[in-house]
């Protein structure tokens, strides 16, 4: 079962991923952590994207792809695949279509984290506040902004696009988080029986 986790920055997408991960003995692709490990390595991938993820601009579509495809040729036997933080722009989730379909794999639902915008900033001031001695570069007012304005052009589109293409399913993300993922986890239940 191969499914989606969509929401803005600081919805808690990593949190449900890993969840559903542990629950269903899912793997759990997290592009945003994927990247943050190259740069941290100081790959060459890591020196070209460090200075986009610090600003919040999105990566390259065609990095982002390259990674990712090479994921699921290397999982596609796995009981499912949870994408966390990809697709982020309409051409990554028709490209993600294609490389399921060449590995004849489907797209089973996409959930989407709601979460207000307002709530957000709230959200990632305290990750930022209760892990400061390793605080995200893109943790901080400026950088949210802008991944909050780029999540709004280029990501939230997706919406209505996987409305079309997929099962689609909006959960709440402003409940506690264990309520979240008890929505999800029968929401889950439910496909696979
Ligand atoms: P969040 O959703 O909390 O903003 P992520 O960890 O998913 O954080 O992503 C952090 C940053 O990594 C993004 O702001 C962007 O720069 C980059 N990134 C992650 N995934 C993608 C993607 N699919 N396409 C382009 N850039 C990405």
């Amino acid at each position: 079962m191969n499914i989606i986790i969509l929401g803005p920055p600081g919805a808690g997408k990593g949190t449900q991923a890993l969840m559903i991960k542990d629950s269903f003995n899912f793997v759990q692709f997290s592009t945003g952590d994927i990247l943050r490990e190259a740069v941290d390595a100081k790959t060459s991938i890591g020196l070209k994207v460090k200075d986009i993820i610090a600003k919040g601009d999105l990566v390259a579509d065609e990095l982002i792809l390259e990674i990712i495809s090479q994921k699921i040729a290397d999982n596609k036997s796995e009981k499912g695949i949870i994408f966390d933080g990809f697709p982020r722009t309409i051409l990554q989730a028709d490209e993600l279509l294609k490389v399921l379909s060449d590995y004849k794999m489907k797209l089973d639902l996409v959930i989407e984290l709601a979460v207000d915008d307002n709530i957000l900033l709230g959200r990632i001031e305290t990750r930022a506040a209760e892990n400061s001695e390793n605080v995200r570069d893109d943790d901080n007012k400026s950088a949210l902004k802008k991944r909050l304005s780029v999540y709004h052009k280029q990501t939230r589109p997706l919406i209505d696009y996987y409305k079309k293409h997929s099962d689609f399913v909006s959960v709440d993300g402003m409940m506690e988080i264990n309520e979240v993922s008890e929505n999800i986890i029968s929401i889950l239940n439910k496909r696979l029986n």
